[in-house]
């Protein structure tokens, strides 16, 4: 079942002024996985709140499939819920634990043996059947959010919501759940997954489209090779996949930085304007070529596939990432860096202007 969010604000009492999430226009198509990505703040929260219930739209409506369920109550959405903290009762056993949302529920109807199953099937699907009788203090940081997953798959949700059900793990626990994750959703291709994350590796790894989110609004939504190849703000660029992001002036067929004249598309740009060119470390060569930048070394960096180089140009750095340098350049060396046109893309100018 998809998710539809059209034009929902929403503001917090005592925050009289300063919305949380401004006009959020957004959809999710049934079985697909949405990422929200964006820094602490931003409000990815306050949408998924939004989605499930526990805050109330200012205005905007939020639609599951065709259904209006801005004025239902959280537990009449249908929708599973994974947060950061795992949340588990500590008092109640791992089955008991995952058992509870369902007889929170469906109480009156549901009976004893249907509960079994779904729990038994849920704790199947996170690979977690075997502790089916442990507390939550007997379990890892990953084993209580493969239970809190559990929990939420139990009611058999159409939209699972997970606001950043990760960043408690470290980081070796975090890929494998990734992976876990990226299995569940092809087990359950009808559900459709809302996933809130700060860090862009998980969003890149798991998501069918990612919805870039800064200071309370949606800044671009697209597939991740889109926002990756086509980046719209100096934002979005740096964020998704980190740039070197250069101040330049635009010119007739291509652009002047720091007095080097570069070819690339200007896409309309007026003449004279400024503007910001995005070009990826790893899309920077070393040596002669096209659009040919001179500099002077001012750092390097081994990481372990490649170097870091850090080039000063003008007053500017110029990063480029580069694999098996037999003789890296070293501290002061004057170096030719270089990129092909198709790998540059044009950006208003931004924060890198000053
Ligand atoms: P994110 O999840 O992206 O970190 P949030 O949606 O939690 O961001 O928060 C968005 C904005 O709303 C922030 O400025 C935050 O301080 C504010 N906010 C969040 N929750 C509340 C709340 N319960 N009361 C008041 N302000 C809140
Ligand atoms: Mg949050």
């Amino acid at each position: 079942m998809g998710i539809r969010f059209d034009s929902v604000t929403v503001a917090y009492d005592g925050n009289v002024g300063d919305v949380a999430l401004e006009s959020l226009d957004l959809t999710v198509e049934p079985g697909e996985v949405m990422a929200l990505l964006g820094p602490s703040g931003s409000g990815k929260t306050t949408a998924l709140r939004a989605v499930a219930g526990f805050v109330r739209p200012a205005s905007g409506r939020v639609f599951l499939g065709d259904r209006d369920v801005t004025d239902l109550p959280p537990h009449r959405r249908g929708i599973g819920m994974v947060v950061q903290q795992y949340a588990l009762f500590p008092h109640m056993r791992v089955d008991e634990n995952v058992a509870f949302g369902l007889k929170a529920r469906k109480a009156p109807r549901a009976s004893k043996g249907e509960i079994r199953g779904r729990v038994a099937e849920a704790l199947e699907m996170t690979g977690m059947a075997a502790y089916a009788r442990r507390y939550p203090r007997e379990l890892s940081g990953g084993q209580q959010q493969r239970v809190a997953i559990a929990r939420a798959l139990a009611i058999r949700p159409q939209v699972l919501l997970l606001d950043e059900p990760l960043s408690a793990l470290d980081a070796q626990l975090r890929s494998g759940m990734l992976a876990e994750l990226a299995r569940l959703h092809r087990e359950l291709p009808d559900v459709s997954m809302l996933y809130v994350t700060h860090d862009q590796v998980e969003a890149l790894t798991l998501a069918d489209r990612i919805a870039v989110m800064d200071a309370a609004r949606l800044q671009q939504c697209g597939t991740p090779r889109e926002l990756y190849r086509a980046p719209k703000s100096e934002f979005t660029a740096s964020f998704v996949g980190g740039a070197n992001l250069l101040p330049v002036t635009v010119g007739s067929g291509g652009v002047d930085f720091a007095g080097t004249e570069l070819k690339v598309d200007t896409g309309g740009v007026v003449a004279q304007a400024r503007a910001t060119l995005c070009v990826r470390p790893h899309l920077v060569g070393l040596g002669e070529g096209p659009n040919r930048i001179v500099g002077t070394v001012s750092e390097i960096q081994w990481r372990g596939a490649t170097h870091r180089l850090y080039v000063e140009v003008g007053g500017h750095t110029v990063m480029a990432d580069l694999r098996e340098l037999k003789a890296p350049p070293v501290h002061g060396d004057e170096v030719s860096l270089h990129f092909a046109s198709e790998d540059a893309v044009l950006l208003p100018a931004g924060v890198s202007h000053g």
